[in-house]
């Protein structure tokens, strides 16, 4: 404190005519620590030093009630720290019901503590920090020398112990609801599912731990953001479910109030979300804060969609060939009909063929699940792919006489390890496309290079229908078929090309499509050399 100001103190404290205005100055300035949430001992030395300043005393010691019901010292001014235990006697049965508030022999008891401790205190004021009607503790004032404290002193003294009864108060209810708010945050924060804390106006105010690892956003990010700007969450057709049919906007009939829709992580990721809202009222029945309970339902919508396409695919793909099967099967056995050598071997041939496709198809769904419990296992060994392209080609060339087929592979080109039934699988498959979304005929062309950084290249190119931009990436997608009246006309289950990819990439190699729609495609296969 600079000199100036100790100086206008001094004028101020002595200019101050009257004592009460003095007081008020103290408890103005104790109650204004308090709103400064000063902590509970700074504002209990506060309260201490005016008390005894006020009551021109020297020491003063404020004692607080514990949890099993006996006092302990919490402030003091004036006197030695190691002293103020030994001052216990005054206030050890304060609160029994004989002395309830006032010690007869509290003289002696002072002075015996006095000598005890080495500090010569000769008079001494007790009150007790009352709040409803209970004692929450005691402020003691001593004075070295001098008179008794009067019943004035007791007056003046009980606004200080008001004071500081309220904020004692204060604090316990404060750290009450702190420490119930620590367990709170720390529930919503470890929550395994996501939580988010809005407020009327759909500002995001929490954001747990379980949805910064769910859309990828921080905290800091989040917090302070209109909920439906961090997850603007759409259909699958890409319109805004937030801005169109936010429940708590458009309240639904049924009163769920429930959303969902597909949240872009900035990693590129798309995920499905599923929020519940549960809105909190005050007493006036006003929204205070909406808890949303966010979940990832990403895998369950898959598993749904799954269901849905393999149900589909049994429906239309496995039907019609059994369907077959049984006609000619029917037809045949009539025993009616005298059927010469020819037409017999015919039926039975298109039952033959019937029966592989249906056999292709059900080893087709057998290996997609197989890959999706456990990766695909390889049998190494070494493969001519340019003697394996051609022994396919002559094959493929006898169930179609629309296409024709190049081979274009160089003299040299070099056998790879790799897994011979898996990898014919994979050409099978490419030139089998070719085949069949080239409707219109035209070349095939089957090739291989030596690529860069000690790999190779196969590519299988026609010139059919093509495959649309945004359709390039998902062809290898588990089921995804492309819409089209081709491929509606098409047998097919979307399997090939995931199998495809999945023993590429087994094989350390990567698969891609060059495709312009209308013209034609090119499927590239890579594969690492030894
Ligand atoms: P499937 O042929 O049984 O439908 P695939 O996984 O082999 O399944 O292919 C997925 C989809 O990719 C096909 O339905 C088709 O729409 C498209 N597709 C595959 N190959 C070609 C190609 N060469 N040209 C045009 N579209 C193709």
């Amino acid at each position: 404190m600079s000199g100036g100001t100790s100086w206008q103190l001094v004028l101020h404290i002595f200019m101050l005519p009257d004592f009460r205005l003095r007081q008020r100055e103290y408890l103005l300035e104790i109650s204004r620590a308090m709103s400064a949430r000063l902590d509970l001992s700074a504002l209990l030395e506060l309260t201490l030093r005016s008390a005894v300043e006020l009551l021109a005393g020297q020491a003063g010691l404020i004692t607080l009630r514990r949890d099993d019901g006996t006092f302990s010292p919490h402030a003091s001014i004036g006197l030695p720290l190691q002293a103020v235990p030994l001052f216990e006697p005054l206030w050890r049965d304060l609160e029994s019901e004989e002395n309830r508030g006032a010690i007869s022999d509290m003289s002696l008891r002072l002075a015996l503590a006095s000598k005890a401790a080495g500090v010569p205190l000769r008079q001494v004021v007790a009150l007790p920090l009352d709040i409803g009607g209970e004692a929450i503790g005691h402020i003691f004032i001593f004075r070295t020398r001098g008179a008794a404290f009067g019943s004035n002193d007791r007056q003046v003294l009980s606004a200080f112990a008001d004071q500081a009864a309220i904020a004692v108060q204060n604090a316990r209810l404060y750290q009450q609801v702190s420490a119930e708010r620590e367990r709170l945050d720390a529930i919503i924060e470890n929550s395994g599912d996501g939580v988010m804390m809005i407020n009327p106006y759909r500002i995001i105010q929490t954001w747990n731990k379980a949805l910064v690892n769910m859309t990828g956003i921080p905290a800091a990010e989040a917090i302070g953001r209109p909920c439906y700007a961090v997850l603007n969450l759409r259909t699958p057709q890409g319109v805004s479910v937030c801005h169109t049919a936010c429940p708590l906007v458009h309240p639904p009939t049924d009163g769920r109030l429930y959303a969902e829709g597909i949240h872009h992580r900035a990693d590129g990721l798309a995920i499905t979300l599923a929020d519940n809202y549960s809105p909190q009222f005050n007493e006036e029945g006003k929204i205070v804060q909406i808890i949303a309970n966010v979940r990832d339902v990403t895998r369950l919508r898959e598993a749904d969609e799954l269901k849905q396409t393999l149900l589909s695919v049994i429906s239309h793909e496995l039907k019609t060939p059994v369907s077959i099967i049984k006609g000619y099967a029917d037809t045949l056995a009539r025993e009616d009909a005298d059927w010469d050598k020819e037409t017999l071997a015919e039926g039975l041939a298109a039952i033959e063929e019937e029966a592989d496709r249906l056999d292709q198809l059900i080893n087709n769904l057998l290996e997609a699940s197989r890959l999706q419990a456990g990766g695909v296992k390889l049998r190494l060994g070494m493969v001519d792919l340019s003697d394996m392209a051609r022994n396919i080609v002559d094959k493929l060339q006898t169930t179609t006489d629309k296409h024709t087929f190049a081979l274009e592979f160089p003299e040299d080109f070099p056998a790879i390890q790799g897994d011979y039934e898996r990898l014919q699988e994979v050409l099978t498959n490419l030139i089998g496309n070719a085949i069949k979304y080239s409707p219109g005929g035209g070349l095939i062309r089957v090739g291989g290079i030596v690529g860069e950084n000690n790999t190779l290249r196969l590519y299988v190119s026609d010139k059919g229908i093509g495959i649309s931009p945004g359709d390039q990436e998902r062809i290898f997608e588990r089921f995804h078929r492309v819409d089209n009246r081709l491929t509606r006309q098409t047998p097919g289950t979307g399997l090939g090309l995931f199998l495809v990819k999945a023993v590429v990439e087994a094989h350390n190699g990567r698969v891609w499509v060059e495709s312009t729609p209308g013209q034609g495609s090119v499927f590239w296969v890579e594969l690492p050399l030894g």
